[in-house]
């Protein structure tokens, strides 16, 4: 079928909105009209070939839509349901198969190899191959192809543009407080950089009952955002050297840390927060090779630090949680939301980057 996709012809190319063709689902896959996809830092560092990329692409993977069709084999969805399309894994590696499957060994291949994982395309132009599935998924456009692995079933009285946002980094914000810390209520955190993943997870401290819930960012527009959402405490970084001081005068130490921000002296400064047998997990997506120092003693105090992927979430579970939260007004993630239509996507990728659009997410045309 023809669909309207916004497609990336080379290495850091805008993106141009241009009718192309989708194939058919297989036995195991949806198709999936897409009513709205989020952009995510990822879908930039994408088009700009962070990864190993072919082009011409399609990107987006924050998808949310309503299943139109089933493969033969599917029996866990029926055209009418409302999925959000999660990350991608192979389910046979050692990490799938013990339920580590936000870190499966085939990941990158999945996410970024521009095809499904047999090497075969899904989207053409012309009768040229169209690379895609990108983390198995291609949600900038009208119509996308979704594995039902990969698909989460959600309730259809909360608008599709809205849960999009949870695919990626609302799952990786919430994911990381509520299923790798686990916060006890009163537990202190602190989140460096308030976007959309730092949003998320303070809303998700907020669910848990964190105190203090200390934010840090450089824009005073989203740490006022922050305050409103349930942050006690709020620090301009704005370069200064000694926000971690100012943190620990303020509150003292606290038991759980949080970085986005993917800078290393950030990244340094929220382990330096920590009190004794802390927590720091680390979702900032910094480019390989990049290193960071940490003071020895400092750490041998029982201080954790690990890096965290897509909140260690089971999507088919944990994503339906999150839509609850958002029905029950506890995840009001609208209020990160700025919307764009396929046709502004170039300036939604604009606005993300300059810190104007916390989480844009894009309306596919009707
Ligand atoms: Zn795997
Ligand atoms: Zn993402």
């Amino acid at each position: 079928m023809q669909i309207t996709a916004a497609l990336v012809r080379e290495q850091s190319a805008p993106f141009t909105v241009e009718t192309l063709d989708l194939c058919d689902p297989r036995g195991d896959e949806l198709l999936v009209e897409v009513a709205a996809s989020g952009m995510c830092a990822t879908d930039l560092h994408g088009r700009d070939a962070y990864y190993p990329t072919k082009f011409p692409k399609v990107f987006g993977h924050e998808g949310a839509g309503t299943v139109r069709a089933v493969g033969a084999q599917v029996t866990e969805f029926k055209p009418g349901d409302h999925v959000v399309m999660a990350y991608p894994w192979c389910g046979e590696c050692p990490n799938c198969r013990t339920q580590r499957q936000t870190y499966c060994l085939h990941a990158n291949k999945l996410k970024h190899g521009g095809t499904r994982a047999d090497g075969s395309t899904l989207h053409s132009q012309n009768g040229k191959p169209v690379y895609s599935a990108f983390f198995q998924q291609s949600s900038f456009g009208t119509f996308t192809i979704a594995n039902a692995r990969f698909a989460v079933k959600v309730r259809n009285d909360v608008p599709l543009e809205q849960v999009c946002a949870l695919a990626c980094g609302g799952q990786t914000g919430a994911g990381a407080v509520l299923n790798v810390l686990k916060p006890a209520s009163g537990d202190g955190i602190a989140i460096f950089g308030v976007g959309a993943v730092g949003l998320s997870a303070l809303m998700a401290a907020k669910i848990a009952g964190c105190d203090p819930i200390v934010a840090i960012d450089v824009h005073n527009r989203r740490l006022k955002l922050a305050t409103e959402l349930g942050a006690t405490h709020v620090f301009n970084h704005d370069g200064r050297a000694e926000v971690a001081s100012d943190i620990k005068k303020a509150v003292g130490s606290v038991r759980y840390s949080i970085e986005t921000t993917a800078n290393p002296y950030v990244f340094r400064e929220a382990v330096d927060v920590l009190m004794p047998a802390g927590t720091c997990i680390l979702l900032g997506s910094a480019r390989a090779g990049t290193e960071v120092t940490f003071d020895m003693n400092h750490l041998q105090n029982g201080r954790n630090v690990r890096g965290v992927i897509q909140g260690d979430s089971v999507p088919k579970e944990f994503l339906p949680q999150l839509v609850d939260h958002i029905v029950a007004g506890r995840f009001p993630v609208e209020r990160m939301i700025r919307y764009y239509a396929l046709a502004d996507i170039n300036r939604a990728a604009e606005e993300s980057a300059k810190g104007k659009a916390i989480k844009p997410v894009i309306r596919m045309p009707r």
